[in-house]
């Protein structure tokens, strides 16, 4: 007789390497409505942060929303891989 088990699995959280993460800001500044002046999107921060200063230069906005966003791929032991390769499960 068999019995299905659900154990506790302890998958790790790891940054999927093979997307790009992405980073960008919008101009917030302002009193009524906000600027939104946005840097697009970039895939280190760096570029962002050279727009934020030349639009702070030509502006005097000072404020700015910023966003980041990556895929996180959950990885199952190594073990586990293995057993689901092994039954067909997928994990
Ligand atoms: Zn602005």
């Amino acid at each position: 007789m068999t019995r299905r088990v659900f154990r506790y699995v302890p998958f790790t959280v790891e940054q999927d390497r093979t997307a790009e993460p992405e980073y960008e800001a919008r101009c917030v500044s302002g009193d009524d409505t906000e600027c939104g002046a946005e840097s697009g999107t970039h895939r280190d921060p760096g570029p962002v942060e050279e727009w934020q200063r030349r639009h702070t230069q030509e502006t005097g906005h000072r404020r700015y929303r910023r966003d980041f966003g990556d895929y996180a791929v959950m990885r199952p032991p190594a073990g586990l891989a293995e057993l689901a390769r092994v039954t067909g499960d997928t994990v």
